[in-house]
């Protein structure tokens, strides 16, 4: 299957992780959703492309494995199924890896910001022992502070800061799940490694840029924006305002905004938190090279992650399962096959419903190919792939 062109380089600072000629293409296996038996169910897709992907190749019988995923905020429901997750595990613990479920706290004040909410979370989502057989363990402790820096020297972090519990595994099962993103245009494996893991402290560094604005004729002043921010940064007085300085740039406003009347004051952040999660990844990755695989669940693909406290409609339909040992790759061609699938009517896109249009530019003004470009230029992986259908 063929992928768009990369686009242009971005200038070496630093020392790639690995190095991907113009020939090289990663492996990406992949198994659609449809079933007509128990041999078809999703657990079965799981095992075989976790077999066939080698993913069993990252860890050794013993290790510590954490299983990165999302248990998403209370009041969402487009979060992935404990019990495909549980199929991930389930290989772990056939492979002889000890797995445990892991995410790092959140940025803002939902219901996820501090382990004990956290945990709560998790349990009401069904992330709990009679549903998938691993203990649940908050990657950066209690209150978010619990983290390792590792240098990294790259363009805009010097070093990176992250969840304790991501640095101590012996290995990383990246389980994800494929949507829209208002700042990222998508959140895939790159951005649940990169920005999931990291600590308070790094989610700071990661979002300290991507200020938003208000679009005056747009507001309605209707506050859900100052209902929904962390740091009562934003005042109403007929339309909304927003005070910088006390601005963490979370972005929960854009999200909570009915009118899209919140953008960035600087489209230039929006790259830069992408390059920023990147880099973060690369931190993440730096000692663990071979020690990290990926499994993409394309379904639920909502024009907004699982951070909100609800969920919006898919807007494609329902498109399977990727493996892959290569983030760039798995996240290309996710983001592939949803702009190749025929959009749904009536849901978040409002256009670009033809299948090959860009829906995640249509869904984001943001180039979301930045994640990739720079995740290439700093060699964690390959933009090129082979889809290997099971
Ligand atoms: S103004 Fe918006 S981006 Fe800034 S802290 Fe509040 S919710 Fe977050
Ligand atoms: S949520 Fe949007 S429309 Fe409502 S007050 Fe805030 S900026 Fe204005």
């Amino acid at each position: 299957m063929s992928i768009a062109e990369p686009g242009p380089s971005i200038s070496k600072v630093h020392q790639p992780l690995a190095s991907y000629a113009d020939d090289n293409m990663s492996e990406v296996y992949f198994a659609g959703l449809r079933a007509d038996g128990p041999s078809q169910n999703v657990p079965s897709k799981v095992r075989r492309l976790f077999e066939r992907a080698r993913l069993g190749s990252t860890f050794t019988e013993g290790d510590l494995v954490a299983i990165k995923t999302h248990f998403g905020e209370p009041g969402s429901t487009s979060f992935l199924r404990p019990q495909f997750v549980g199929a991930v595990v389930d290989m772990v613990r056939q492979g002889g890896g000890r797995p445990f479920l892991t995410d790092s706290n959140t940025l803002y004040l939902g219901g996820r910001s501090n382990a004990v909410d956290h945990l709560n979370a998790a349990v009401r989502h069904g992330y709990t022992y009679p549903v998938i057989d691993a203990p649940a363990i908050i990657a950066d402790g209690l209150l978010g502070r619990d983290e390792v820096e590792v240098d990294v020297n790259l363009k805009h972090c010097r070093t990176v800061r992250f969840g304790t519990a991501a640095h101590q595994a012996s290995s990383i099962m990246v389980v994800s799940h494929f949507k829209g993103h208002l700042m990222t245009g998508f959140g895939g494996a790159l951005k649940n490694l990169g920005m999931g893991f990291g600590s308070r402290a790094g989610k700071l560094e990661m979002h300290k840029l991507a200020h938003p604005t208000v679009d005056q004729e747009a507001c309605t002043g209707c506050g859900s924006c100052a209902e929904s921010c962390p740091q009562s940064a934003i005042g109403v007085d007929e339309k909304a305002s927003i005070h910088n300085e006390d601005c963490i740039g979370c972005g929960e406003c854009w999200v909570a905004c009915p009118s899209d009347a919140i953008g960035p004051q600087d489209p230039r952040s929006l790259i830069d938190i992408q390059e920023r999660i990147v880099e973060y990844c690369y931190g993440i990755l730096k000692d663990k090279k071979d020690k990290v695989g990926y499994v993409t669940f394309v379904v639920d693909v909502t024009p907004h992650c699982d951070c909100p406290g609800w969920s919006d409609l898919p807007v494609v339909p329902d498109i399977g399962i990727l493996a892959s040992l290569d983030p760039v790759a798995i996240d290309q061609a996710a983001a592939d096959l949803v702009n190749n699938a025929r959009g749904l009517e009536g849901t978040g896109l409002k256009h670009h419903h033809a299948p090959g249009e860009d829906k995640i530019g249509a869904m984001a003004d943001v180039d979301w190919t930045a994640q990739l470009r720079y995740a290439e230029e700093l060699g964690l992986g390959s933009r090129k792939y082979e889809l290997i259908e099971l």
